[in-house]
């Protein structure tokens, strides 16, 4: 059975295993209505909205999923300028529930800890990359941005195969290491939010503590490779593209050849 039907079909979305505090009723109810900028229609048409804002000194994509007016929302990796992000929450009377990281570089979590104390809402990220939330090293670098970095009250680990469920719309989370240890996307029938593991043209960095261009290569292949072409690739940096272009054109991923199916 392909990802998506199975994603489709999960029952609800929660979490493996809990750090810190709510194991429980997670429910994002995601999803997308009148949108901030983008205005979407999903595979299995439901509506979409979704926005990115560009934040901090690497010009980081965090990306705002939100439900109808005065719905529940998730943000992906807040890299700072918690204020801007509450004002666009605001605007579109948007609930935060969740706040989703990719991995813990720098440059996606720094705010991860600020925004949770705004908004009281958890944050997920994988075990492997916890211990990056409020390291030295993550606030010595977040103070070089202007980003005080600070410990969430909840942090729930997530794994391969956890589903988060916002509304009609489910993200299943999928493990992509290589960029990181624990490094993973979102993917939901359309849509790949994916951190630093693929850009337009490009992929990220396996030269940094715990990167595996090997590892890199083997997610894609295992994780990515057979979703449809018309993927949207959500990145952490950079323009979104697709994953057929990339399929075509990304000069990295060559090497992996053609997909095994286009189901879906
Ligand atoms: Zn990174
Ligand atoms: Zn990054």
């Amino acid at each position: 059975m392909g990802r998506a039907v199975r994603a489709h079909l999960a029952p609800a979305l929660y979490p493996k295993t809990a750090a810190s505090a709510a194991r429980g009723s997670l429910l994002l109810g995601i999803l997308c209505r009148e949108a901030l900028d983008i205005h979407d229609t999903t595979p299995y048409n439901l509506r979409m909205f979704l926005e990115s804002l560009t934040i901090g000194m690497l010009a980081t994509n965090c990306y705002v999923v939100a439900a109808d007016k005065r719905a529940s929302a998730v943000v992906i990796d807040p890299a700072g300028e918690t204020k801007k992000i509450v004002s666009r929450l605001h605007r579109a009377e948007l609930e935060c529930v969740g706040i989703l990281c990719t991995h813990g570089h720098v440059d996606h979590v720094a705010g991860a800890g600020p925004l949770s104390g705004a908004v009281g809402a958890p944050v997920y990220i994988h075990e492997a990359e916890a211990g990056a939330l409020a390291s030295p090293r993550t606030r010595l670098l977040g103070l070089a941005g202007g980003v005080m970095a600070t410990r969430p009250d909840q942090v729930i680990y997530m794994d391969d195969g956890d589903c988060i469920e916002v509304g009609d719309i489910i993200l299943e989370v999928l493990h992509t290491p290589g960029h990181t240890p624990g490094g993973v996307s979102f993917y939901t029938p359309g849509y790949l939010f994916c951190g630093d593991l693929i850009f337009q043209g490009s992929i990220g960095r396996t030269d940094l503590r715990g990167g595996s261009l090997q590892g890199l290569m083997r997610a894609v292949r295992e994780k990515v490779w057979d979703m449809p072409d018309d993927t949207r690739i959500l990145p952490g940096h950079g323009p979104e593209t697709t994953l057929g272009e990339e399929r075509r054109h990304n000069p990295f991923l060559q090497g992996l050849g053609s997909s095994r199916s286009r189901r879906l």
